[in-house]
C-alpha cells in the first residue's frame, strides 16, 4: 500500500506555531487515515522548533528551494534566523518519506515549510506569493508530488494511477 505523508497539523495535531492545529475535514484524507495509509509529520518541530514559538517566514521573495542553496535565510517574526532548524526539518521530512518510500504528500499551504503554490513574502504584513516552503522544494527534488489540502482530489488521482500501474 502507498503511504502518504501529511502535515501533521492537518490531522489535527497542534504543531502550528500559535500551538494550533488546522485540522482538515476531507473525507478522502479522512479515507486514507482509516486505511493507515497516513504518514503525519511537522517539519519545523522535529527541526527541533518549539511550540509555541515566533512566526517564520522566508526572507524577502525568495522561495524554499533558494534556501536549500544557501541563498535566502528563513526568518521568525522576532529576527531570529531559524534556518538551520527548517533545513533539519526538510531533511527529517525527507528521511521519513524515504523510508515509507512515499510518492505523494499533502502539505499544508502557505507555511514556510509545507507551502507548495504559495508562501508568506518575507514581510510579516499577511501578504503572499506565488513559491514553496523548504520542505516542500526538498522533497519535490527528490521526486515526491506535494498537494496542498486543497488538492488532495488530484493527490487522489495520481494514487489511483500509480497503484493501477
Ligand atoms: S511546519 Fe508544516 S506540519 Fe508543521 S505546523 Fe507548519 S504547516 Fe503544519
Amino acid at each position: 500500500m502507498e503511504r502518504i505523508l501529511v502535515s501533521a497539523c492537518l490531522m489535527g495535531r497542534k504543531v502550528r506555531y500559535d500551538g494550533a492545529a488546522k485540522t482538515s475535514g476531507d473525507a478522502l484524507l479522512a479515507d486514507w487515515r482509516r486505511e493507515g495509509r497516513l504518514v503525519p509529520f511537522c517539519p519545523e518541530v522535529e527541526g527541533g522548533l518549539p511550540v509555541p514559538r515566533p512566526a517564520a517566514e522566508i526572507e524577502a521573495g525568495a522561495g524554499g528551494a533558494a534556501v536549500l542553496a544557501g541563498a535566502a535565510r528563513v526568518l521568525a517574526a522576532d529576527g531570529s534566523d531559524v534556518t538551520q532548524a527548517f533545513l533539519a526539518g526538510a531533511q527529517s521530512a525527507l528521511a521519513v518519506a524515504t523510508s515509507f518510500d512515499v510518492k505523494i504528500a499533502i502539505l499544508k499551504e502557505g507555511s514556510p515549510s509545507c507551502g507548495s503554490l504559495t508562501i508568506y513574502d518575507g514581510g510579516f504584513r499577511g501578504h503572499r506569493l506565488p513559491g514553496q516552503g523548504v520542505t516542500t522544494a526538498l522533497l519535490g527534488l527528490h521526486g515526491i508530488a506535494v498537494f496542498s489540502e486543497d488538492r488532495i482530489a488530484e493527490a487522489g488521482e495520481l494514487l489511483r494511477e500509480i497503484e493501477n500501474g
